[in-house]
């Protein structure tokens, strides 16, 4: 693919067409080599190259910065971890599962300090996310998430309880019985966020070489159609595409977020909608949507009606759902009846790495020289800013209050092999999307999802 600005809404609206780097022309050294130009490999750059200047960093890059999910998310740079409080508990302890948001919410703030320092200009919001209840079912289940916040000891200054009024108050969307608010979360165009952050990185020294795969990723070397890049540490950061690469079939699946946009919308829609504070938004239901208020007034919302395609199969073509596309429409109107005839303009999506225990990893095996960050399933955009800080710590060897938290050097079991990955996988949307509909059919909470819980932790 070379036309970038159709990967998604974010690209479409840069302010210059994307022209890619040059790439590799040879078998080369480093001190570290990373593999995957999003979020995960950038960040894992920028702290390397400021923690140590003389660090040769060379990254490689498939097709271009910011192709993959970091530059066509749904721009919730937000404090939400893959795995539970209590499924980190299970493992740790219940210190590092607080340890573990408290660092998560850290990160929101890091990242906008990083924003800042270089001016990227990524149309940064920190106004928080609100989980919207919109049926009697989902206010019980937030109200329930919301004590369960509690009891954890994160207060008010972390999560608060919003009645219908205060909830109309910031958003007024449709059915909204009230909601659970977080302030730490931001608003953010990832294409910017991704595309400013590698030029960043480039100005401190990585060298970025893009439209060059890795065709295997081995201890101390990136094997690319044109010779090895050898170094002493290798960083996979693949993330959604981890499965497209042999040796890694089965160690994080890819699972389809889609999105869509609406034009921008006239003042006379937000007087009616409210939303001044740009805060992200999805709602009670199990399979997920979320949405944010652009930059430029529009609406861009996202789900997770994709199916799981056989054998991990990643392919442009699985981007483009028309049915998603046309349910979260659907969706968007019934939120906000005030929408009328407003068109959608872009439609996109992209694979997000799901690992089997839902539990996201960042690693250094240093007798390997191997080292990875990802399974963030579909929380990445703040998680891969812990992850390139952690990554930088582990390789520079600097001990610090950040490597010791609960998902360093975690080992997700892998995938089942298919056909079984594939059955298991496609049964468990259904459920999740036959929930919803039982939910709004019987006003009673769906008790098919306690399967899900199980196999998600
Ligand atoms: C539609 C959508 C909406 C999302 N919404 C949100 C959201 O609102 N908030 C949130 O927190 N998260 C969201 N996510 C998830 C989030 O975007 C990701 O978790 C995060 O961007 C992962 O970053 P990454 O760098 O690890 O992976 P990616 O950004 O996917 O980068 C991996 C890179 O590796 C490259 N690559 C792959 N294979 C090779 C190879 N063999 N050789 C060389 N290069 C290779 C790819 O081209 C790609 O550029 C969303 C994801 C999608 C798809």
């Amino acid at each position: 693919m070379t036309d970038y600005s159709s990967l998604s809404l974010w690209h479409d609206c840069l302010d210059e067409p994307i022209e890619p780097r040059p790439s590799l022309q040879g078998p080369t050294d480093a001190d570290v080599a990373i593999v995957g130009a999003g979020l995960t490999g950038l960040w894992t750059a920028y702290y390397l190259a400021k923690a140590d200047p003389h660090l040769r960093i060379a990254m490689v890059e498939k097709h271009v910065a910011g192709f993959g999910a970091s530059g066509r998310n749904g721009g919730w740079c937000s404090s939400f971890f893959a795995a539970s409080h209590d499924a980190i508990k299970k493992e740790s302890g219940r210190e590092a599962a607080i340890a573990m948001q408290r660092a998560m919410y850290d990160t929101v703030d890091e990242v906008g300090r990083v924003v800042n320092e270089h001016k990227i200009d990524a149309r940064w919001y920190k106004s928080g996310a609100l989980t919207l209840a919109r049926s009697a079912v989902q206010l019980q289940r937030l109200r329930a998430d919301y004590d369960h916040e509690c009891e954890w000891g994160f207060g008010d200054g972390d999560v608060q309880w919003l009645s219908a009024e205060e909830t109309r108050q910031r958003l007024n969307a449709a059915g909204s019985l009230g909601a659970l608010y977080t302030p730490h979360c931001a608003a953010v165009d990832p294409a910017r966020l991704t595309r400013g952050l590698a030029t960043v990185v480039e100005g401190l020294g990585v060298k970025i070489y893009e439209q060059t795969p890795a065709l295997a990723i081995n201890p101390k070397a990136v094997v690319t159609p044109v010779g090895e890049l050898r170094a002493d540490v290798v960083v996979r950061a693949t993330e959604g595409y981890t499965a497209t690469l042999p040796q890694f079939k089965r160690t994080l699946m890819p699972l389809y977020s889609l999105m869509i946009a609406t034009e921008p919308l006239p003042p006379a829609f937000w007087q009616e909608v409210g939303w001044q504070g740009h805060e992200t938004f999805g709602d009670g239901r199990h399979l997920i949507i979320y949405a944010m208020r652009t930059a430029d007034d529009r609406i861009a919302i996202g789900g997770r009606g994709a199916p799981y395609h056989f054998g991990s199969r990643v392919l442009d073509s699985f981007d483009r759902e028309p049915a998603v596309f046309a349910a979260l429409h659907e969706v968007t109107r019934e939120l906000f009846p005030a929408l009328g005839a407003a068109r959608v303009t872009h439609t996109w999506g992209g694979p997000i790495g799901v690992p089997r225990d839902w539990f996201s990893s960042v690693g250094l095996d240093k007798t390997q020289g191997m080292a990875w960050a990802g399974g963030y399933v579909g929380d990445g955009v703040s998680t891969t800013n812990l992850a390139g800080r952690t990554l930088c710590d582990l390789i520079v060897g600097n001990d610090s209050d950040i490597t010791h938290l609960a998902w360093v050097g975690h080992h997700s079991p892998r995938w089942e092999p298919e056909p079984l990955r594939w059955l298991a996988v496609n049964a468990l949307l259904k459920v999740m999307a036959g929930a919803d509909r039982a939910e709004l059919r019987t006003g009673r909470p769906a008790r098919r999802t306690a399967i899900v819980d199980k196999l998600v932790g």
